[in-house]
């Protein structure tokens, strides 16, 4: 075992995911190419679920993040899994759609959603908006009467946690541009005035602390947190809220030496706190709604890489270029953030002395790992990074008009193209003379 039980190593020494030798693919597919273990995605879902219902004897819901990998091929996964989704952009939404997802299990996110967004959504028939600020809920609320319809909302609450995570990836505490605070009483405000609105009704409410948390315990604050509000929206609103939407962040291991908890001990502890804090404040168990994307998609990515050229610079690095980079993974640059990588032909050889590996675009800061232990590498190796089934693809651009790669889905025995790999033609596309 590799990093994660879907990666091994066979008899020609070649990584495989899955059932398939890595190699193999970067040669039927070319490079670079997102790997996505089909497979290891419904096993996430699954798990996911099966540990909700496992933990909390209310109703719970999974919802897919789906700006952690957006095609229409991971919409369906998710419902077939059963799981609903949280979409940010009509851009999403439109995906969700046109994969024939169940819209009324659709979370509608953003700070900033545009009239037409909002038009879009609720002619697709999502089933709920979380609101982020009082100009959206008067737009939702105008656009929602123009359909001579009540909306369904929750609002996205900041609870004034913090959590141990990267600055740009904190979104729970007060200095965020997302939702209204608690603390200072906007968001008693908001459901005020949402309560005085004729075609929204709030359902619920949410939050989302940040992203790749390993402690439970800024979880458990927040539902702390928001179980206090749902109780001020009863007592002083007279406003019966039954969703907790909890969002995601959980995180998942990316280098030797992450250890986030278990699953299940993270959401028994967030659902025992919850049941705790009903009792105390006499409120029924909500229906307790999830939004992981990372730890749906994470590990089922793989992305593997044609080797270019390996620069050894005496005394100071080695640089191993790859035919991608920032473009199809942009996590480097963005958060530093680590990526176990491998030779893929000779997987199962003992790393030798760090690396640098870097990409092919016109900054020196595009590089996918610094001082990382690898295999021996040579020019026309297959090089595999690992854990990039979230916010690789998602987050690619054609930066240096790179094409974006292709990605296919392994499920059993079968490796099947889901995103076709971008053409010069495509580049130029939308270009007009
Ligand atoms: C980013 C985000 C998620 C998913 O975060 P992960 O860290 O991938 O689990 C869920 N909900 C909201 C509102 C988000 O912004």
């Amino acid at each position: 075992m590799l990093y994660a039980e879907n990666l091994s190593v066979n008899q020609s020494n070649h990584l495989t995911i899955g059932r398939h030798d890595a190699v193999a693919l970067a040669r039927r597919f070319g490079t670079p190419l997102y790997v996505l273990d089909e497979d290891r995605m419904r096993l996430n879902c699954r798990r996911y679920r099966q540990t909700l219902a496992g933990a909390y004897p209310g109703e719970g819901l999974v919802l897919y993040a789906s700006k952690a990998l957006c095609t229409l091929h991971t919409a369906r996964v998710a419902a077939e899994e059963g799981l609903g989704a949280d979409a940010v952009s009509g851009g999403e939404i439109y995906t969700l759609l046109k994969a024939g997802f169940p819209m009324e299990k659709v979370f509608f996110h953003g700070n900033n959603k545009t009239p037409e967004e909002i038009a879009l959504a609720m002619d697709s028939g999502v089933g709920y908006f979380v609101v982020d600020n009082r100009e959206e809920l008067r737009r939702i609320n105008d656009l929602a009467g123009q359909r001579g319809r009540i909306q369904p909302i929750l609002f996205r609450v900041k609870p004034g946690v913090d959590c141990h995570t990267h600055e740009y990836i904190k979104t729970g505490q007060i200095d965020s541009k997302f939702g209204v605070a608690l603390e200072t009483g906007e968001a008693l405000e908001i459901h005020r005035e949402a309560a005085s609105l004729p075609h929204v009704r709030v359902e619920g409410v949410h939050c989302h602390i940040g992203s790749q948390i390993f402690e439970t315990e800024p979880f458990c604050e927040a539902v702390r947190r928001m179980t206090g509000l749902m109780a001020q929206l009863k007592s002083e609103l007279g406003m019966d809220t039954r969703i907790l939407n909890l969002g995601g962040g959980f995180g998942i291991p990316y280098e030797p030496g992450d250890d986030p908890p278990p699953l299940a001990h993270y959401l028994r502890s967030v659902t025992s706190v919850l049941r705790q804090e009903t009792e105390r404040l006499g409120l029924p168990l909500p229906q307790l709604c999830f939004e992981p994307g990372r730890a749906l998609v994470g590990d089922a990515g793989v992305t593997l890489y044609t080797v270019g050229s390996v620069k050894t610079i005496p005394g100071v690095r080695t640089y191993v270029a790859v035919d991608g980079g920032m473009a199809d993974n942009p996590r480097y640059i963005l958060y530093g953030a680590k990526h176990p990588a491998l030779v893929a032909n000779r997987a199962g050889d003992a790393p030798e002395g760090p690396v640098t590996i870097a990409g092919k675009c016109c900054e020196s800061g595009d590089l996918i790992a610094e001082h990382t232990p690898l295999q021996a590498v040579y020019p026309g190796d297959i090089l595999a990074v690992l854990v990039t089934g979230a916010y690789n693809y998602s987050m690619a651009s054609n930066y240096n008009r790179l094409p974006r790669p292709a990605m296919v889905a392994l499920q059993g025995e079968e490796a099947r193209l889901i995103v076709r790999r971008e053409t010069y033609e495509d580049l130029i596309s939308h270009d007009v003379l």
